[in-house]
């Protein structure tokens, strides 16, 4: 918490809110950007309202967020947006990866939801044979402070839409994403494994020196 009389700039340098209600988000930046910074999570701030994630690219909602989030609270904020993008689908379900069945899920509703949505998608690609059932996972992360964007990073793990889902770890679209040089769907393997190859792993290590620099060279005064 801040102290009575710490000011704004100060606290900014070193607090920063991750846009996200999921405490395991907050616990896997903790884990891969260490404990340089305090990290907060949207728990921390209950009356803050949600900002819509209703742009047309990842890049946009993650962009959207981390300004809205941090316009609302003061502080550095980091956002995030994901999805799945399928080329015979013409980029879907993309921005509307977590909605793809229909309403977003909410706690214990993700698992049917998550399971709607793989459905829904191999039923699309009914037919659709391998070699045009492309796809790639896609993470774009957003450091904004009130005033203006400090960074932002992409990455991606490109993959082949399997005919049958495989495998019980991860979330999501996990088991029905092949990575096709290990063989394996995303959720058939461990999470250290896919963290050291996946969209979201990949953003966060571009992250990281951006976010050590800006620390460094005291930007976060602004
Ligand atoms: P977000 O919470 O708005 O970023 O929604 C991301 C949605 O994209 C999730 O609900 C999943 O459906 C999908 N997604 C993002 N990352 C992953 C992943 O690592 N594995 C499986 N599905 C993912």
């Amino acid at each position: 918490m801040t102290e009575p009389g710490t000011t704004r700039m100060e606290h900014s340098q070193r607090e920063i809110l991750v846009a996200t209600t999921n405490p395991g988000k907050v616990r896997e930046l903790r884990a891969m950007l260490g404990d340089e910074v305090e990290w907060k999570s949207l728990a921390d701030f209950p009356g803050v309202g949600e900002v819509k994630e209703d742009g047309a690219t990842f890049a946009e909602n993650a962009r959207k967020k981390a300004m809205g989030y941090a316009g609302a609270t003061g502080l550095w904020t980091l956002a995030d947006d994901s999805g799945l993008v399928v080329d015979a689908l013409g980029g879907a379900p993309g921005v509307n990866s977590a909605r793809f069945s229909g309403a977003r899920a909410k706690g214990a509703d993700r698992k049917v939801v998550d399971q709607r949505n793989m459905e829904k998608l191999l039923s699309l690609l009914q037919g659709v044979p391998r070699e045009k059932r492309t796809a790639r996972f896609v993470c774009c992360l957003c450091l904004a402070s009130p005033e203006k964007v400090l960074a932002e990073t992409r990455g991606t793990l490109k993959g082949i839409i399997t005919e049958e889902p495989a495998g019980v770890g991860g979330f999501g679209y996990d088991p029905v994403v092949l990575v096709p040089q290990l063989g394996k769907t995303v959720a058939e393997i461990g999470e250290d494994q896919k963290n050291a190859i996946s969209h979201r792993g990949n953003a966060m290590r571009r992250f990281e020196p951006l976010l050590k620099e800006l620390l460094a060279s005291g930007s976060g005064t602004g």
